[in-house]
């Protein structure tokens, strides 16, 4: 029973802590009206094929404008929305919004593909291929201009229903994408039992890569793997020419990160692409 003179929460807890841990209570709670208040935005980041120098994808990151705190990063809400189950409606209005807005641009650029961020609490839902399908019927998308992008954590869930629900979207022509590939658990196994698309090779691997060896034996090994397994690799976070021209030795031309662009409001993407692509 809480006592006015009690004051053992603060001999525990000093008020950076509360701060941190009241911030996060507030933002589960307003996550919730986000939606219905039009606070969430998507910004697009080009992937370019380094040696034409077209853009043939754009990665749509999820935005969130708070009233009070300003613009709230997806690694702090999109954690909180997987613990409280939100992330299920916000995930489809993610869909919806990202395959809306790639065929306005399909007029700028012919077959412009949209990357989706999934996170595995999705994946795990047992209508998820069929919501997908249904979303693409929507919104009159060709489901072959669909990415999904996911992270090695899908493999700790149960690998066969995992397996079922992506082979059926990928016999419907969604691509799918192994994001952040090399920090998590992946593993050459499934690399090779699972029919993916493409690897994105995290932003870690390819930070200054130029100076770095071990890095270079990694990400030559990776570009080696995907290549014998006939998967495209893709470059995240690429920053600066030098590590550019690195990958692009190394027959890595897919690239996405800084040095081309950063994340672009549609508004700005529209630009972006008049200017690159015609
Ligand atoms: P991710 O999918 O790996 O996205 C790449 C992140 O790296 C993005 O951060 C992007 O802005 C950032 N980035 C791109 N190029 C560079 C670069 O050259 N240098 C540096 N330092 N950073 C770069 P962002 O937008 O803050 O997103 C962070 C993570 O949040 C994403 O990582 C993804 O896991 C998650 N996320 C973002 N949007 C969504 C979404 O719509 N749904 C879900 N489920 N997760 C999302
Ligand atoms: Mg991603
Ligand atoms: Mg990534
Ligand atoms: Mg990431």
């Amino acid at each position: 029973h809480y006592q006015p003179e009690d004051t053992r929460l603060y001999h525990f807890y000093s008020q950076e802590i509360l701060d941190i841990f009241f911030r996060k209570v507030i933002l589960e709670t307003d996550l919730h009206y986000a939606l219905d208040r039009n606070e969430f935005q998507l910004y697009y980041q080009p992937q370019v094929n380094a040696i034409t120098g077209k853009v043939i994808c754009v990665e749509a990151l999820i935005r969130w404008k708070h009233p009070e705190y300003g613009m709230i990063p997806p690694a702090e809400f999109i954690p909180i929305a997987e613990e409280s189950g939100f992330i299920i409606p916000l995930g489809e209005w993610i869909l919806k919004t990202a395959c809306t807005q790639i065929q306005t641009l399909q007029s700028v650029v012919n077959n412009l593909n949209i990357a989706v961020n999934i996170s595995a609490c999705q994946l795990k839902t047992a209508n998820f291929s069929e919501k997908i399908m249904e979303i693409i019927t929507e919104t009159g998308i060709a489901p072959e201009l669909l990415e999904l992008e996911l992270t090695e954590t899908i493999f700790i869930q149960d690998i066969e229903s995992v397996k079922q629900k992506l082979t059926a979207l990928s016999n419907q022509g969604i691509k799918i994408s192994i994001d952040d590939f090399g920090t998590g658990y992946s593993s050459f196994k499934y690399l090779q039992e699972f029919s993916f698309h493409n690897l994105k090779i995290e932003r870690y691997f390819i930070s200054n890569i130029d100076h770095f060896k071990n890095k270079q034996a990694l990400v030559k090994s990776i570009i080696q793997t995907a290549d014998n397994l006939k998967l495209n690799i893709i470059a995240e976070g690429v920053e600066t020419k030098k590590e550019l021209d690195w990958l692009i030795n190394n027959n890595c031309e897919i690239v996405q990160g800084y040095f081309f662009s950063p994340p672009l409001s549609i508004e700005e993407l529209k630009k972006f692409l008049s200017r690159n692509n015609s």
